[in-house]
């Protein structure tokens, strides 16, 4: 875990999780969401698969090359002509959260705790239907005050309006949030850039140890 804080911590505020790859490890749906996402473009570009997903890795190495940070999946795929409604759709359908994830008590035990001084919130690439299946299969969707999903702003993180959006819905000061996230490009530095703080996670037992650090 790496802290990345623009203020001394005063252990209250807003704090505000990724969802995929933080609240839950789970390599093979992540694997899953990105082949069936991909299986979506291939279709609607009418080429294979293996042609699309040379086209996407193609497309993170120009970035990588150009000294580009890594962004998201849908964000390549709207540079591809995706129209944001449709990646929303596609997702929607395609993603089945309770078919992959199931009740962690111990990353409610930690958000419980967490809630005695913090709203908490989710800032998501995937859309609020998945997200909120998702928060209920790891049975901790009532802790959550406010989830920012890919369908509230047609913008995908590192864009800064999720962020943006969640500023302005929660009234809160940037210095008062903390996003926590597993990747520093899409969830971290975007956050930064808002006069957030960040905590770039290795995994969800990184969030289970977040009171330890956290709280008074
Ligand atoms: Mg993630």
């Amino acid at each position: 875990m790496k802290l990345f804080l623009s203020y001394p911590l005063n252990r209250k505020g807003t704090l505000v999780f990724d969802l995929d790859g933080t609240l839950y490890d789970n390599p093979a749906y992540i694997r899953f969401q990105e082949e069936s996402q991909i299986k979506k473009l291939a279709e609607f570009l009418h080429l294979s698969y293996d042609d699309t997903y040379s086209c996407v890795r193609q497309i993170r190495q120009l970035r990588e090359n150009s000294h580009l940070p890594p962004t998201s999946l849908a964000n390549i795929f709207k540079e591809r002509g995706v129209p944001f409604d449709l990646i929303i759709k596609w997702r929607i359908h395609e993603f089945h959260p309770s078919d992959w994830l199931s009740h962690d008590a111990l990353l409610f035990d930690s958000l419980a705790s967490l809630k005695a001084s913090y709203v908490l919130g989710i800032i998501t690439n995937n859309p609020h239907a998945v997200a909120e299946e998702s928060v209920k299969a790891l049975g901790v969707s009532n802790l959550f005050n406010i989830i920012i999903a890919l369908d509230d702003t047609h913008r995908s993180k590192p864009d800064p309006l999720p962020f943006k959006a969640l500023l302005k819905k929660t009234k809160a000061e940037p210095r008062d949030c903390f996003v926590v996230g597993d990747r520093y490009s899409i969830d971290i530095e975007p956050a930064l850039a808002e006069g957030m703080n960040g905590i770039l996670v290795d995994s969800v037992k990184d969030v289970y140890s977040l009171p330890q650090i956290l709280l008074p």
